[in-house]
């Protein structure tokens, strides 16, 4: 991450931090590594991220270790081992950190990258998901994201999505002579990647494919019904979208993704939903949770320009005698002290150089100090230069007048 990345990384952190400060969720952050273990039961054994993903190893006392693969299996974790349970529910999270994943990098696709995530833990509310989809929307919107399509759909439970998985492997095995090797492949383990394949034939297969929407429970179908009242009523757009499947075993229910057609290949920006069961899976009170993850590489691809507010400089400390170090070190040193900002010089310029430095700087004023008992001090706006007592050059730049 170069300077000018941090800085619009800087921005966009800024505006999470406002609108989901602003909703009430409170920041969360986990570590880098945890157990192996976690993601494997967490994400789920069939999914592309354990099996392929993963950066695993051993350490020194021989357990096994994986970089985190993505926030919402730790955030769990956290939520039991801590028991924030015992809160006043739903506890509301969110965290902005690096995850890793082993796959090869192209653009918007890295093995190190960032993403911000919110979740709320402790609601089986279908507000708290539309809560969460605007929420994103509206951090997509004060970036600039261009272009972006929201997706939803729902998974339905565990239950439901078992039956309809059984359906849809024998709808595959019968016309399997038409899918891709790997479809066929992964007829058992995981048959919604159908779904997700590139391959024409495979496609032209699953375009007449059952899908899950069309069989929700009760229960469930009212549950997408409310999801999509309130997001209408918000006045967000979305697509129905019943192939949406979500790189993770975990969704119940509510799923959605935000996509930018101004990105390539890559175009999910951000994405999540609702999984009830996971507290369960990792062996924690029965709790239901939501949530999403976005990507913060992508979004800074897809965003516009962002307003950057370089940090102004009070004061440029220059030296034209370089006998006078010392002096002008402790010039910056009370000015910063006095709640300024200040730089010295440090590369041994001239004189005319230091002053052409401060002005790329844009510094407010330059000290300059020589020989002489008295600093010079020059208003780079008004281009007006006066000696002074070096007691009085703080006070003079912290009142702000013109020389
Ligand atoms: P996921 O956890 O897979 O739902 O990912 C959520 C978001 O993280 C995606 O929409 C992307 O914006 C971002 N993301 C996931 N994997 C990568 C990656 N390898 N490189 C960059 N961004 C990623």
């Amino acid at each position: 991450m170069l300077p000018e990345d941090a800085e619009r990384r800087q921005v966009l952190e800024h505006h999470a931090r406002r609108i989901l400060g602003a909703a009430g969720y409170q920041r969360i952050e986990t570590p880098t590594f945890e157990a192996t273990e976690l993601f494997s039961r967490g994400v789920g054994e069939a999914t592309d991220i354990v099996q392929k993903e993963m950066y695993t190893f051993d350490d020194a006392g021989g357990r096994s270790i994986t970089l985190r693969p993505e926030g919402t299996a730790p955030v769990c974790r956290a939520y039991i081992e801590h028991g924030m349970h015992k809160l006043p529910q739903p506890v509301k999270l969110w965290y902005l950190g690096a995850f890793y994943r082993h796959e090869a990098p192209q653009a918007g696709r890295y093995r190190q990258f960032w993403q911000v995530g919110a979740e709320v833990i402790g609601s089986a509310a279908p507000t708290a998901d539309a809560e969460l989809i605007v929420l994103l929307a509206e951090l997509l919107e004060a970036l600039g994201v261009r272009e972006t399509r929201l997706r939803l759909s729902s998974l339905g439970t565990p239950e439901t999505r078992a039956e309809y998985r059984e359906e849809l492997r024998a709808f595959l095995r019968a016309n399997q002579d038409r899918l891709s090797d790997e479809v066929r492949s992964r007829i058992d383990a995981n048959p919604m990647r159908a779904f997700d394949s590139g391959d024409p034939s495979t496609r032209e297969v699953m375009a007449g494919a059952p899908t899950l929407l069309d069989r929700l429970s009760g229960e469930d179908a009212e549950h997408f019904a409310e999801v999509r009242r309130l997001l209408d009523d918000a006045g967000l757009r979305y697509e129905l979208d019943p192939t949406l499947v979500r790189g993770l075993d975990y969704y119940t229910r509510t799923v959605f993704e935000f996509n930018s057609d101004a990105l390539g290949a890559q175009s999910g920006v951000g994405g999540g939903g609702r999984y009830d069961r996971l507290m369960e899976q990792l062996e924690g009170p029965p709790t239901p949770a939501s949530g999403w993850a976005a990507g913060i590489e992508r979004m800074l691809l897809a965003a516009g320009e962002l307003p950057i507010a370089r940090d102004p400089v009070d004061l440029y400390v220059a030296l034209a005698d370089p006998a006078a170090g010392p002096q002008a070190f402790e010039l910056a040193y009370e000015a910063r002290r006095a709640g300024l900002s200040a730089q010295l010089e440090l590369a041994g310029r001239s004189l005319k150089g230091q002053l052409k430095h401060a002005g790329r700087l844009r510094s407010r004023y330059v000290a300059i100090i020589g020989s002489e008992p008295h600093i010079g001090l020059k208003d780079m706006e008004a281009g007006e230069q006066r000696e002074l007592e070096p007691a009085a050059v703080i006070p003079t730049i912290l009142r702000g007048s013109r020389l």
